[in-house]
């Protein structure tokens, strides 16, 4: 779809009407960012060590509309979204293969990109890697930094076991937006915790700096602390929490407006990025707002290994081809982020088709529209789609208008009394649609192979044809070894995005 250079919204008057649900206090608030026009917006990436499943996909695509709309909005938005490249599940698994961390986290980093871009997410404006911030450059603190802030303002100690915990008890909101009861807390907050995640009721001092252990192999970094006036080397790795405190401050500064995340990650995570963040700065509040989508559930279930109903993207594309990711975009779209989404392959089936149809619309819009200017027949359909995604982020309710223009312009069309105008305003409203929920209208998910990759895939075809299934393999696997896959079927072979 070509880029629109109009605005069809009135700006001011949108921007001015956005509520947002707020984690932290529980309830709707007029978005208020801290220096308008500009909105700094974070929300945590993915650990790169297997393949997303769609539930945290669900999370991508969520930020991904709140990101869009903003920008829609008039605001200037820059979006930072991490990756975290070192943790405990990193280190067990790339050991298991015998891999090397840092090739180990590029290769699935780099399937994750595939996925977030065969699912039409604009692009963040920086993907800090964990592994470049555990030392400070660029006169923005790293994590060694921050510790040590941390350290001397009585909020970390090095415990018997070489580690460096942050002090639960000495931060004074701590649990408030787990909504954990401080005297429970207080009971309950004796012990250590080394593990990156654990649930509400085993609230603990958890792990800054995690001292090295034979397991960690040769993923170890040498940190010098000082302690109690000492300087102490402790060969070590960070935890995860410090993480997402440091890249967020490095990148955006010590407030940020919006921080985002699936709902799993307010205990213990954010609840620690607060705690971490705010007593080594001092600054409060290190986010205005606390945005949390639910979980996803699959035919009305939670999703888990052992139900056999845990899906990646590959599944979907598997299930309904080339234009899987899109239809899995329009599902996740259409539910409201603090409902639960349910998913299914009916409900996958169904989206295919929806889009199609708007595809279709859209199409027919602008040929009807045959470069007419655009009347006034979609404003006001243009002020409730912009009411809708102001009260919350109601995505379901905004697309419910999207059909009503749709509809209301396919009997027009069929009764002959649509103007060109009127279908020129059409084709506008979607435009502005799709650059907020991305859905990528008239635009086919088809992979566009590069002339090398065609070739690739010519050559496998013709092995097939010679029975050479050695090569076909061979080459099959050089493709997945650039991001696609390769499927066999009756006619011959088809392609999608890994
Ligand atoms: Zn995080």
């Amino acid at each position: 779809m070509p880029p629109s250079h109009t605005n069809p919204l009135s700006v001011s008057a949108s921007k001015d009407t956005l509520e947002v649900y707020n984690t932290l206090t529980r309830r709707l608030e007029r978005f208020a960012p801290a220096h308008p026009p500009k909105v700094t917006i974070y929300a945590c990436g993915p650990t790169v060590y297997n393949h997303v499943h769609i539930g945290n996909w669900f999370a991508f695509i969520f930020n991904d509309v709140v990101v869009r709309w903003m920008r829609e909005l008039g605001y200037d938005v820059e979006f930072v979204m991490n990756v975290t490249d070192v943790d405990d599940k990193i280190i067990r698994d790339s050991q298991a293969l015998g891999e090397d961390r840092a090739a180990f986290t590029e290769r699935w980093a780099k399937v994750f990109f595939d996925g977030l871009k065969a699912l039409g997410a604009a692009p963040a404006n920086h993907y800090p890697r964990a592994t470049d911030h555990v030392f400070g450059h660029d006169g923005a603190d790293g994590m060694v930094e921050m510790i040590q802030a941390l350290l001397d303002r009585g909020h970390a100690y090095l415990a018997g076991d070489g580690s460096i915990y942050y002090r639960v008890s000495s931060f004074d909101t701590y649990g408030q937006l787990a909504g954990l009861d401080m005297e429970q807390l207080q009971a309950g907050a004796s012990g250590r915790v080394s593990a990156d995640e654990y649930d509400k009721d085993t609230v603990a001092d958890f792990a800054l700096w995690k001292s090295y252990v034979p397991e960690d192999g040769d993923v170890a970094w040498d940190a010098t602390f000082t302690i109690d006036g000492e300087a102490r080397l402790v060969k070590g790795r960070p935890g995860w929490h410090i993480e997402c405190s440091v890249m967020s401050s490095a990148l955006l500064g010590q407030e940020i407006d919006l921080h985002m995340g699936g709902e799993d990650l307010i205990f213990p995570h954010h609840q620690n990025e607060i705690a971490q963040s705010e007593a080594a700065t001092g600054h409060r509040p290190f986010v205005r707002y606390w945005m949390h989508n639910r979980h996803l559930l699959v035919d009305g279930q939670k999703m888990s290994k052992s139900k056999g109903n845990f899906y990646t993207l590959n599944d979907v594309v598997e299930h309904a081809g080339p234009e899987g990711a899109r239809a899995f975009r329009y599902l996740a779209v259409q539910s409201h982020y603090r409902s639960q989404m349910d998913f299914s392959w009916r409900g996958i089936d169904a989206a295919k088709k929806t889009l199609a149809n708007l595809d279709e619309a859209y199409a027919r819009m602008q040929a009807h529209a045959a470069g007419a200017a655009p009347s006034t027949w979609t404003d006001e359909a243009t002020g409730a789609f912009a009411a809708a995604m102001n009260a919350d982020f109601n995505t379901s309710g905004a697309l419910a208008v999207v059909q009503t223009v749709v509809g209301d312009a396919g009997s027009a069309i069929a009764k002959g009394t649509l103007t060109p105008e009127d279908a020129a305003a059409g084709a506008t409203f979607l435009e502005m649609v799709d650059r907020a929920l991305g859905l990528h209208l008239g635009q086919s998910q088809q992979v566009a192979l590069t002339p090398e990759q065609q070739a690739l895939l010519d050559a496998r075809d013709a092995a097939r044809a010679a029975k050479d299934w050695a090569e076909s393999d061979r080459l099959r696997d050089a493709l997945a070894a650039e991001g696609i896959a390769v499927k066999d079927g009756k006619d011959g072979q088809t392609v999608s995005y890994l």
